[in-house]
């Protein structure tokens, strides 16, 4: 059969170990986000704190194309993948770290590494840099410092500092500087502060989970307290966490906005539904419902995504999920989901392989 070809929306890179060694003070270098394996857990440590997991959770082989860039072009072309987003793997972790003068340095050094050793290798690799979530005007002169330097996209972490939720005073210049980048705001599951909710049954599922529910809130902040509505050029994408929950969550701010807008402040001049809907990207990997969503409910900012190089992602049988996923889906959804929405999102070169933008035409 032919290959179907995709933007991917959520793929990862995979650092170097010297990665802070190369960019920071040794002072600082050694409470930065680290991993270290042995037999049964791949622990990974962060200004102090401690993360583990146990490695019979994930068997599943490394791709050979995540530690070297010319083989994972050549993973990419097999699995039918054109341009695809980098966010972090290990500095994703940046997010757990309570030192603002570590965190800053953290963004800085991995905003160097990855637009000067990784983006100059290929359009197909769409950057994310990262700030730091702790103090305003850092965070907006590191991301326009990575826009400069190439990223398209800005990582912006699922649950913030407390004290600076999404939709207080202290965030609003960088809205506005975000917004006047013209990149998208990117959410990723697992950089919340909260991480393990506790343990007995279920709590591997329960986790997974719950590592995706600090985006829905982050994203009800910014719905609900006008910040996308006064700042309509910024746009969020929330990687990881399927798609239909958006329109749920529109419907629920509906309500409160409709039976509510007594209390509610500010006043907003839309519904909040439509403002989610307009400005509020997703991508998936095999969430079933994310393609009705699309075809079904009318939310069409849905990006699928690959997850490359991660356990939870599709390498191997990228082809045979998105026939799955698109079996009964019209060309114009497979389209949107493929590749349209991404491209509203990132500038990167049209795929090669169909450029009439619907099933290709082989590799
Ligand atoms: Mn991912």
């Amino acid at each position: 059969m032919d290959k179907l070809w995709v933007n991917s929306g959520d793929g990862h890179v995979f650092e170097p170990k010297d990665l802070w060694q190369q960019g920071m003070p040794a002072r600082l270098a050694a409470r930065a986000p680290h991993g270290v394996q042995d037999e049964r857990y791949d622990t990974s440590y962060v200004d102090g704190e401690i993360i583990r997991r146990d490695r019979a959770q994930f068997r599943l082989p490394r791709p050979p194309g995540a530690v070297s860039l010319d083989l994972r072009l050549k993973d990419m072309d097999n699995e039918g993948v054109w341009a695809q987003l980098q966010f972090p793997s290990g500095a994703l972790y940046c997010a757990f770290i309570r030192d603002y003068e570590l965190w800053a340095a953290c963004a800085h050094a991995y905003n160097d590494w990855l637009t000067s050793d990784m983006l100059p290798y290929s359009p197909r690799f769409v950057g994310v840099g990262i700030i730091s979530a702790m103090d305003t005007d850092d965070a907006i002169k590191e991301a326009q410092r990575a826009v400069t330097l190439g990223c398209k996209g800005i990582l912006l972490c699922d649950g913030p500092p407390e004290g600076r939720e999404y939709n207080l005073e202290v965030w609003e210049p960088f809205w506005s500087a975000v917004e006047e980048l013209n990149v998208p705001l990117c959410m990723h599951i697992g950089t919340g502060r909260t991480y393990k909710v506790g343990r007995g049954p279920g709590t591997a599922l329960i986790n997974y989970c719950e590592s995706g529910y600090h985006c829905i809130r982050s994203v009800s902040h910014l719905v609900a307290s006008g910040v996308l509505e006064r700042h309509p050029r910024l746009r969020v994408t929330v990687a990881e966490s399927g798609a239909v929950w958006v329109p749920y969550l529109g419907d629920r701010l509906d309500e409160a906005y409709r039976q509510h807008s007594a209390f509610a402040f500010p006043p907003l001049e839309v519904p909040p539904g439509e403002t989610i809907r307009r400005q509020v990207y997703t991508s998936f990997q095999h969430d079933r419902t994310a393609v009705a969503a699309v075809s079904s409910l009318g939310y069409t900012n849905v990006m699928w995504g690959d997850d490359y190089p991660h356990f939870e992602g599709t390498f191997g049988h990228s082809q045979e999920v998105l026939r799955d996923l698109f079996t009964a889906a019209s060309p114009e959804v497979i389209q949107r989901v493929t590749q349209g929405a991404f491209r509203e999102l990132f500038d990167v070169p049209p795929i090669p392989h169909n450029e009439n933008n619907l099933v290709g035409a082989g590799s």
